[in-house]
């Protein structure tokens, strides 16, 4: 036990009290990482609820309106939340991406414009990254945005992939603001009222029926200056940061795999499956697998220095993802033909576990992140940038 770990237990339990208590919003369900379109307006005020009890922005500074909380803390949260069903906030873009990267790059006037009104629920974001042809390979994107004479820029292109986009307020927006520059200076990164003049976002729909993607099209939009988040042609830079704290976000989600399990084990003694050695066999190597990925976490986020090992947690969205995905399987071994027809939340996990291992980076692309940034093994061929 960590000399922390009596403040962590201390949490938990002040937590755990304060889920057990609070009343619901009407509706709330755990949509996971983004709400579909018909929980946006409840996630807003699930934020609010949190916001005004002190859990929102856990990993913000106290000084931005969050809570300051350590890595083991947040997954305390993450664990408990899981335990009740309940999601962490409106949705991962908004407080756990937008407000790390405007509390790096942001101005004084953005911080005090978008922090604290995200953290109370007012101001959802989605992130305006991939397109049709630039996903892995997003220093590839095409979306240009093209200086003014009087100031400002005016931007086109199509975005695809855009998480939350029919709800959401403002879009962060990485565009190519100088077409000659390597990677490094080609972009800059815009924080876009959704609702400005040019932009249409035409809702897709997903495996499981639910809204959550979208397609963003972008024509002559106009960006003030004052949407600039960080330096022109810093963009890179921004959305390499933000990526990272988003794989981070995503190694989280294997907090929740336990609590599956669980219910699994209470469904499969219920239709009378629990004696079934070959479910027996999956289920626990699924339940070792996820209680080692945990420890792997606890060990990435509770280090000496308190900031988390980056190479570790790596490795943790790897097997996170892949392990999500083994899990959101099991059910239709359980259920059998009934899985479908039947309890509609496994079939939904099922399918949207499928998307686990493309989202933020893809496994493949994981897989040379760590052979290149982990293991130093020799890069792979790529173009000229
Ligand atoms: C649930 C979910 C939510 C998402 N939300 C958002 C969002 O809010 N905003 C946003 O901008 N995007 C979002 N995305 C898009 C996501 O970032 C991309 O899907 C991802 O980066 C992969 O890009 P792609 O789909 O273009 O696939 P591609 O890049 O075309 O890849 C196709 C296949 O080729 C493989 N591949 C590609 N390059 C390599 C390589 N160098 N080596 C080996 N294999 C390779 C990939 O692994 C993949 O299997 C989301 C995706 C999912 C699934």
């Amino acid at each position: 036990m960590t000399t922390a770990a009596p403040q962590v237990a201390g949490f938990r339990q002040r937590a755990a009290a304060w889920l057990d208590a609070v009343i619901r919003p009407a509706g709330l369900r755990d949509y996971g990482a983004t709400p579909a379109v018909q929980d946006a307006p409840v996630a807003r005020a699930w934020q609010r609820m949190l916001f005004d009890a002190g859990w929102a922005g856990l990993s913000w500074p106290v000084e931005h309106g969050g809570r300051g909380a350590s890595a083991a803390e947040q997954a305390a949260w993450a664990e408990e939340t899981a335990r009740r069903n309940l999601p962490r906030g409106t949705s991962l873009t908004s407080t756990e991406l937008m407000g790390p990267s405007v509390i790096a790059y942001g101005t004084a006037q953005q911080q005090r414009a978008f922090l604290e009104p995200t953290l109370r629920g007012e101001l959802i974001w989605c992130q305006l990254f991939s397109e049709p042809g630039a996903g892995s390979d997003l220093a590839g994107l095409r979306t240009r945005a093209v200086a003014t004479e009087g100031g400002g820029w005016l931007a086109d292109g199509r975005k695809v992939w855009s998480s939350g986009a029919p709800f959401a307020d403002y879009g962060l927006l990485i565009a190519v603001t100088n077409p000659e520059a390597p990677t490094a200076g080609r972009f800059s990164f815009f924080l876009v009222p959704m609702r400005r003049p040019g932009i249409e976002v035409r809702p897709l729909v997903q495996l499981d029926g639910q809204v959550k993607f979208s397609e963003v099209f972008l024509d002559n939009v106009r960006l003030e200056p004052g949407d600039l988040l960080g330096e022109v042609g810093q963009g890179w830079e921004v959305a390499n940061h933000m990526l990272g704290v988003e794989r981070l976000a995503l190694g989280g989600h294997a907090l929740r795999l336990e609590e599956e399990l669980r219910e699994l084990a209470t469904a499969a003694t219920r239709l009378g499956r629990s004696g079934d050695p070959v479910f027996r066999q999956d289920w626990t190597r699924l339940l070792t697998e996820t209680r080692v990925l945990r420890w792997t976490f606890s060990r990435a986020v509770e280090t000496p220095t308190g900031k988390p090992d980056n190479r570790l947690l790596s490795v943790v969205k790897l097997a996170a993802t892949q392990l999500e995905q083994r899990v959101g399987d099991l059910p239709e071994a359980v259920a059998g033909p009934a899985f479908a027809a039947g309890d509609a939340g496994w079939a939904a996990r099922a399918l949207t576990s499928r998307g686990a291992t493309i989202a933020g980076g893809s496994t493949e692309v994981q897989r040379n992140i760590i052979s290149e940034r982990v293991l130093g093994l020799p890069r792979e061929p790529r173009g000229a940038s």
